[in-house]
């Protein structure tokens, strides 16, 4: 939907049939002052999804607000390449981790659509977890949450995990101001991906094979330009095989796959 069908299908409380249809035309005087408040707030840059504090993304709806970054279409083809690779698998996936997951908009669609893995889901921010929890019981499914700082919480050490996935930050700092207004009103952590949005694969790639299995998978989603310098730190790891690179509906590079192998010399 288009952000005026999102709009007044939120207001109207009616699908987009019913609001082409004409068969709702007219809300309370509540309804109007919020109609104000929210075309304001539209107007000063706000991104309607923090404004109607929900959004969707996997078909399924999630709540967000100023706290979480807001899930991305292009994060679908991680999700999706996720549920190809347990669907497929013969050994049987049956623990996954999502580092920094934000809204839980990653975790909480896996969960979903494969009901029978164990997820755990971590995030530096303590309200991005609360959130995610929150969306956990929106959409009825079971994860682990933690609060950590990538790997840092103690309890992480007691699984090894057949897919560790991600989509960190990985925005270069100085770039951050020069995108379109919007993204000023998301988290800037949940963004910035150092100098030159690399910082966060330096170290998910440097500690991961200490938290997967043998020949597990790491996933990650990447910046469209940021195919080379993350392949080349699989490979000076040592201890990974990149095995694909996924394009997202623009043709970018978006996902990068790679095996845990043995470590080689
Ligand atoms: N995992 C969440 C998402 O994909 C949050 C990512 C982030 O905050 N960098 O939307």
């Amino acid at each position: 939907m288009n952000e005026a069908e999102l709009l007044f299908t939120e207001i109207l409380n009616c699908d987009r049939l019913t609001l082409y249809e004409g068969r709702r035309t007219h809300f309370k005087k509540d309804k109007s002052a919020f109609v104000a408040w929210a075309l304001k707030r539209r107007i000063r840059g706000e991104p309607l999804q923090y404004i109607l504090g929900k959004t969707e993304f996997m078909g399924l709806e999630f709540k967000v607000d100023k706290d979480v970054m807001l899930p991305r279409p292009e994060t679908e083809i991680l999700v999706e390449k996720v549920i190809k690779i347990v669907q497929s698998s013969q050994s049987g996936v049956q623990s996954i981790l999502d580092l920094g997951t934000g809204s839980g908009c990653i975790a909480i669609s896996l969960a979903k659509f494969l009901p029978n893995t164990n997820i755990t889901a971590t995030d530096i921010s303590e309200s991005a977890i609360e959130i995610a929890r929150q969306n956990a019981i929106i959409n009825n499914v079971k994860i682990k949450f933690l609060c950590s700082n990538l790997f840092n919480n103690y309890e992480l050490r007691t699984t090894n995990y057949e897919l560790i996935i991600s989509n960190p930050p990985y925005i270069p700092s100085d770039e951050i101001a020069t995108l379109q207004p919007e993204i000023k009103f998301e988290p800037r952590m949940a963004l910035d991906g150092g100098r030159e949005g690399l910082d966060f694969y330096h170290k998910i790639i440097a500690q991961a094979q200490d938290y997967l299995k043998e020949e597990g998978l790491l996933i990650l989603e990447i910046g469209f330009n940021q195919r080379e310098p993350v392949k080349k730190l699989f490979q000076r790891s040592r201890c990974f095989k990149v095995t694909e690179v996924i394009k997202d509906y623009n043709n970018r590079d978006r996902v990068v796959v790679a095996r845990k192998v043995e470590k080689d010399g």
